[in-house]
């Protein structure tokens, strides 16, 4: 029996990266197409497998907000989104007769996620937690190679956080909640401080404390709620290396020893950057498309 041939779209807003092949032995074909209209955006990555031989499966992994609640009349679409005209944009519809295959959507989070916790920093594990801290704060969860979803997907980016005294004079840049995860971490949270991203701060800046500070306590609510073996955060804030060492000395105090686990003693293996590189997005996509049933 011949191999399905497996497509993956990373869909992002400023570009779609597709490709076609197999997560695991390889990608044959790839293209990046800039993030236009969803109709025109759509008409060149149907065109780009058509050209290719045509998928029999595709894995999408989107930028969102999306629904993905298979019971709700408007799932596969994009939710409202301030993206000039994407809101309701049919991701799944459109591609699914475009295609004429079967396609599977999930965030760009959980994507990403599937791959670096099947393939990446998370290989061999079971049960994986996966965030990223740029624009926004988003993560996602991976149980036994499959993101969680039970009411949509996770919103982690969105736990309410006690404000350092340091930070008081901060609202945060959340417009639901100001200080959560996103309001006082995300990139835009740091520029709104400082007027700079973190990378041109000076590294002995008390800003890096004060967000190592919010994301190992984020981190340890993660660890507490779900008990992951592994937790991998990335995104561009985090490119800043000097930030995990402050984040890992952040988790341990704000656990204060409560949690027994030699998983969680050695947290210079257990809070992690990526693996995968700018990659894992579309084998993430790949894989959605392998495992969807
Ligand atoms: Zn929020």
């Amino acid at each position: 029996m011949t191999q399905p041939r497996i497509g993956g779209v990373e869909a992002g807003g400023t570009k779609f990266v597709c490709a076609l092949g197999h997560p695991v032995d390889g990608i044959r074909a790839r293209t990046t197409i800039p993030t236009t209209t969803p109709e025109e955006t759509f008409r060149a990555v149907i065109a780009f497998f058509e050209m290719n031989g045509g998928v029999d499966r595709l894995g999408v992994a989107s930028f969102g907000p999306l629904v993905l609640d298979e019971q709700d009349p408007n799932f596969g679409r994009i939710a409202k989104t301030p993206k000039p005209s994407w809101s309701g944009a049919d991701i799944v519809g459109t591609l699914q007769t475009g295609l004429g295959c079967e396609v599977a959507l999930d965030t760009d989070v959980n994507g990403s996620g599937l791959a670096e916790a099947t393939l990446g920093a998370g290989r061999g594990l079971d049960v994986v937690t996966y965030v990223t801290v740029g624009t926004g704060v988003g993560g996602g969860v991976i149980i036994n190679g499959r993101p969680l979803h039970g009411l949509n997907h996770p919103e982690m980016g969105h736990i309410l956080l006690k404000k350092r005294p340091a930070d008081a004079d901060f609202g945060g840049v959340c417009p639901f909640h100001g200080h959560c995860v996103e309001g006082l971490t995300s990139g835009p949270a740091i520029l709104a401080r400082l007027g700079h991203p973190l990378s041109d701060a000076d590294p002995a800046a008390p800003i890096f404390d004060l967000i190592a500070g919010y994301l190992g306590e984020f981190c340890a609510t993660l660890s507490l709620i779900v008990a992951p073996q592994r937790i991998i955060l990335g995104g561009g804030v985090m490119s800043n290396a000097g930030l995990y060492p402050r984040i890992r000395t952040a988790y341990s105090a704000t656990l204060a020893d409560y949690l027994q686990s030699p998983a969680v003693h050695d947290v210079d293996s257990y809070i992690v950057p990526p693996a995968l590189g700018d990659s894992a997005g579309v084998i993430g996509a790949m894989m959605l498309a392998s495992i969807a049933s």
